[in-house]
């Protein structure tokens, strides 16, 4: 697969963990398939895994677990 910004080179697929709003509650989502381009971190979400997002975020899917983490603010981060 090509870049859509017309790198030279193709894409690399690369799984990553990404957040998703489902009536506003936060649901993260992990080895997710995507497109990256390595020349301009352009990336891109194959069909595949835009299927699997949706169907989660319709709620056909069971999750594998809870994801709790901190959250930082970034404009109300105190440094120790
Ligand atoms: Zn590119």
């Amino acid at each position: 697969m090509q870049c859509p910004s017309g790198c030279p080179c193709s894409m690399e697929e690369r799984k990553v963990e990404r957040m998703f709003h489902r009536n506003s509650e936060p649901v993260v989502i992990s080895d997710l398939v995507m497109y990256v381009c390595p020349e301009c971190g352009q990336e891109s979400m194959p069909l595949s895994s835009a299927r699997i997002v949706e169907n989660i975020l319709n709620g056909k899917a069971k999750p594998s677990g809870k994801f709790v983490a901190e959250l930082y603010e970034v404009s109300s981060v105190i440094l120790n």
